[in-house]
This record gives structure tokens, C-alpha cells and sequence, in this order.
């Protein structure tokens, strides 16, 4: 299987790292064993000091596809989740200052907590989904899938004109404003719609 994730989808979040609102979407891949299921902690690396928190809505194709067109999207998912895209933000800089690839700032080992999934039919308005992270507590991110830059159909559809997608890949499709650093010993808690889905310890 494989991971895309989508990088400055939603322009509050753009802002606070500085970074210009894309003309198409900013597309990276995450390896498996990037992957932390059913509320396994995530182990701090040592070779960053800025890991950040990028709490994102994720959907999960359950069709083989290719060159789908954007209309036709909806029949390639059916279950929408809650992900985290942990980041290391200061490898990342210095990634980007150097014009280089993400991947050790981004596809490291744990570096993609996945939470429960939720069947779409559940959802009266896939346009329109509250989500949020706390960190111990505190709420640091909220987003709402209608201030996306790219819809999750036309990610399918613009992902797909590279890529075969295959069922049990997914997509983490971008994070709200609100990212920061995380320390061993927090906790993070990730809610669509107000319903717990995500729960992650720093250890
Ligand atoms: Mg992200």
C-alpha cells in the first residue's frame, strides 16, 4: 500500500509556516512502516528537535483506479479517517533551504499515526467535516474539510493521473492552522465531529 500525503492544503496553515498557496497540489509519500495503528505511542526521534503535529482528515481508496476523472472520484473511497502527519520541522527547513526532498523529515518510522475509520455514509456532509487535535488536553488544531484548496475528489483525480491507486492506500490530505512542536510525554487526541477517533502518546 501507499501513503500521499498533500502539503499546503488549506491557506490558514500556509500562512503560519510562510509558505505560497500552490497552483496544484504539493504531493510527498510516506512509507508502511511510517504507519502507527490502533493508538500505538509514537517514539520521538532523536535526530529532530522540532517534531511537529499536522492532524489531517484521511481518506482510504477501496477501488483500483488510474486517470480518474474527478467526477467519478467518489465511487474510488468509502471510509474517511483522522491521521497525524508528524513532521520534523527543522530537518524540513533545512530540506527546503537546500531545494532537497522531505522524506527524512517526513516518511520516518511513526511518522503517520492512523486512527479508527468512519464508513462515509456516516457523514451528512462530506464537504463540510469538523475535525481537531488536542495536545494534553488543549485544543491546538481545528480544521473543516469545506476550507480545503483541493477537494478531496480532485486529489483523487490529480493523484491518479500519476499513480495507480490501489484499495488500502491513503490519502492524508492536509493540515488546518494550528501545528506545533510535541514533547515526549504529551498526548495527543484527534475528533471528527466532536467523536474521539485518534489517540497518540509521546514516548
Ligand atoms: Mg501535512
Amino acid at each position: 500500500m501507499k501513503i500521499f500525503c498533500i502539503g499546503r492544503n488549506y491557506v490558514d496553515h500556509i500562512k503560519e509556516l510562510n509558505n505560497l498557496v500552490p497552483d496544484s497540489p504539493v504531493i510527498f509519500m510516506k512509507p508502511d512502516t511510517a504507519l502507527l495503528k490502533d493508538n500505538e505511542p509514537f517514539y520521538h526521534p532523536s535526530f529532530s528537535q522540532d517534531i511537529h503535529h499536522e492532524v489531517e482528515l484521511v481518506v482510504r481508496i477501496d477501488r483500483v483506479g488510474k486517470k480518474i476523472q474527478e467526477q467519478f472520484a467518489h465511487k474510488y473511497y468509502n471510509e474517511i479517517g483522522l491521521g497525524i502527519d508528524f513532521t520534523a520541522r527543522d530537518v524540513q527547513n533545512i530540506q527546503k533551504q537546500k531545494g532537497l526532498p522531505w522524506e527524512i523529515a517526513k516518511a520516518f518510522d511513526g511518522s503517520a499515526p492512523i486512527g479508527a475509520f468512519i464508513n462515509k455514509k456516516e457523514i451528512t456532509d462530506l464537504k463540510n467535516i469538523n475535525f481537531s487535535l488536542t495536545k494534553n488536553g488543549v485544543q491546538m488544531q481545528q480544521g473543516n474539510s469545506s476550507l480545503m484548496i483541493y477537494s478531496v475528489d480532485f486529489i483523487i483525480h490529480h493523484l491518479s493521473q500519476y499513480f495507480t491507486l490501489k484499495v488500502g492506500d491513503l490519502i492524508y490530505t492536509g493540515t488546518p492552522i494550528g501545528v506545533s512542536k510535541v514533547n515526549i510525554g504529551d498526548v495527543l487526541e484527534g475528533f471528527i465531529e466532536g467523536e474521539k477517533s485518534l489517540h497518540c502518546e509521546v514516548k
